[in-house]
């Protein structure tokens, strides 16, 4: 597994160049990270998992069987308690196939209109998959506890954060810095899980 530290090639089975450089950042530069946007002719994996691991892993596994070297994998949402855990695998697409972060919001907002202060809490949810050859090594797992507001505060982020107030603090994830959401979110803690055991399994210098 351990490759020489010129080879230490790691592809992020995704093709949002926002998303990998927050992985890349985590895992740090002895990588060389490739995302699926260097890998135009391979086909989408449909993310037809019962869970967010299952998701993750059926990424990982379908893209390093035809990539060398270790991939990592990713799926997340958030899971409302008051709604049995919904929207959850179906997050991006809440509101419809278009993936629409202010329909899945609205929607959102429609569902929970009738639950009171002290029952809306909620958590994102990350897992992480780590694939190559064709085989899991590992597996990972992030989540943030939080409440869903009833008004929108904040704009950096994206989907339900500008609704999703963590646990402990005065401010939604979308008036957070991006480098102190991740300080607590659920990607960052599977991310830096993650980066430990590739550190561990994969690093050779
Ligand atoms: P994916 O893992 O990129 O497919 O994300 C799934 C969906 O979950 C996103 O489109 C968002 O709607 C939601 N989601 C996941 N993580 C976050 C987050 O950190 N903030 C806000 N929404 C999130």
């Amino acid at each position: 597994m351990c490759s020489s530290a010129s080879e230490q090639m790691l592809t992020i089975a995704t093709g949002n160049a926002g998303k990998a450089k927050e992985f890349g950042d985590m895992l740090g530069h002895q990588w060389v990270i490739k995302t699926l946007l260097d890998y135009p002719e391979i086909p989408d994996v449909i993310e037809d998992g019962d869970s967010f691991e299952a998701n993750a892993c059926k990424k990982a596994v379908e893209i390093s069987r035809v990539i060398a070297g270790p991939v990592l994998a990713d799926d997340s949402g958030l899971e409302v308690d008051s709604l049995n855990g919904d929207p959850g695998i179906f997050s991006a697409r809440y509101a419809g196939e278009h993936k629409d972060d202010a329909a899945n919001n609205a929607k959102l907002m429609r569902e929970m209109d009738a639950v009171p202060e002290g029952q809306r809490g909620a958590q994102f949810h990350c897992a992480l998959a780590i694939a190559e050859n064709g085989a899991v090594l590992a597996t990972f797992d992030g989540i943030i506890r939080g409440q869903i507001l009833r008004e929108p505060r904040g704009s950096n982020g994206f989907g339900y954060d500008p609704y999703f107030q963590p646990d402990g603090y005065p401010i939604t994830t979308a008036q957070m810095e991006p480098r102190d959401k991740h300080v607590i979110s659920h990607r960052g803690k599977a991310g830096r899980d993650a980066a430990a055991y590739l550190k561990q399994h994969f690093d050779c210098l």
